[in-house]
């Protein structure tokens, strides 16, 4: 337990977890500030989960280098960060769980197959999956996968909760059954999907909050929706709007944008860059430098900007000029 932890709350568990498939862009660093702070506002711990599920994509050395960076900014995590690919048996656990409630199907459908049925004319409106496989005869599922079929596992989507409930965005309706549809958790390369992995490992290592950026927001009613599945408790789900940048796209891995090596380079000191994070989550001036004890002190997420923020190279500019403490 933790030493700060009044013994009468229950204890907070926050967590930051990057995919190992590029180097952290500055939204991504902003977030995990944020996540951070918000768990140790409240005395909470915090944790780091490598999401390395997909093999194919993820780079070990870029494992080192998100770690480095979160140091680099005065992140600190207080147990050893889990690594998804290690735990499949982990996950093949609950999947078959959830296998033996008819909850998951075999779904043969190629990515090709779902967007032809969904622009078909007469195609349920909105939806990720127009539930071709969802009433297969068992015989003809079995068969078909006997045959050696390639196939993924989906999650029936029924009764789920026609609202949901965001730390940020408040109370806000949503039909995940007609808009959204039955989902994959198995994909048809053998890795688990995102969905069922990060709900799992959300709920299994205690988490109680998960502070993320707004793109993530969809993925927050299915991932309560696979822990109510699973009868796991969910975590307050809480998702920031993006950091955008200048020329308003968004800030992106793979598009490269600027990491902290770049600003490095450009001669801007890591405090300068979580500075300017923190000013851009409402926390501090233009050009302060706030120490991290003094950012919990202030974080508050009502602070937060409610509108997407625009990187600004010019306001980061003025951090780095300023005096570091
Ligand atoms: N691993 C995901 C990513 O790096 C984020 C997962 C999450 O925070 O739930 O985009």
């Amino acid at each position: 337990m933790n030493a700060h932890a009044s013994p009468a709350r229950p204890l907070s568990v926050g967590r930051y977890a990057p995919s190992p498939t590029g180097s952290l862009h500055l939204g991504n660093l902003r977030t995990a500030l944020a996540a951070y702070l918000s768990a140790r506002a409240r005395d909470g711990r915090f944790l780091v989960r490598i999401e390395d599920l997909d093999r194919n994509r993820s780079r070990p050395d870029l494992i080192v280098e998100q770690l480095a960076d979160l140091e680099a900014l005065g992140i600190e995590w207080d147990s050893e960060p889990l690594r998804q690919s290690g735990r499949g048996d982990i996950y093949a656990g609950h999947f078959e769980r959830l296998k033996r409630t008819g909850l998951v199907y075999p779904c043969f459908c190629s990515r090709k197959d779902v967007q032809a049925a969904l622009s078909a004319p007469h195609a349920p409106a909105g939806r990720g999956y127009p539930g071709t496989c969802a009433n297969l005869p068992a015989a003809v599922a079995q068969e078909r996968i006997a045959r050696g079929d390639r196939h993924s596992w989906r999650l029936r989507v029924q009764q789920a909760p026609k609202s949901f409930f965001d730390g940020f965005a408040g109370e806000f309706r949503y039909d995940l059954e007609a808009e959204g549809g039955d989902f994959v958790l198995l994909r048809s390369d053998g890795f688990f999907a995102y969905q069922f992995a990060c709900a799992l490992d959300d709920a299994l290592s205690g988490v109680t909050e998960v502070l993320r950026g707004a793109d993530l927001l969809d993925s927050g009613l299915r991932q309560a929706y696979v822990l109510a599945c699973l009868r796991l408790a969910p975590p307050r789900y809480c998702h920031i709007p993006l950091m955008m940048d200048e020329g308003s796209g968004r800030l992106s891995k793979r598009r490269g944008s600027a990491d902290l090596r770049a600003f490095a380079d450009a001669g801007f000191d890591a405090l300068a860059v979580r500075s300017y994070l923190a000013h851009t989550l409402g926390l501090c001036e233009v050009g302060e430098w706030p120490a991290m004890t003094e950012l919990v002190e202030r974080w508050d997420l009502a602070r937060v900007p409610r509108e997407e923020v625009l990187f600004s190279q010019q306001t980061l500019a003025a951090f780095g000029e300023s005096q570091s403490p």
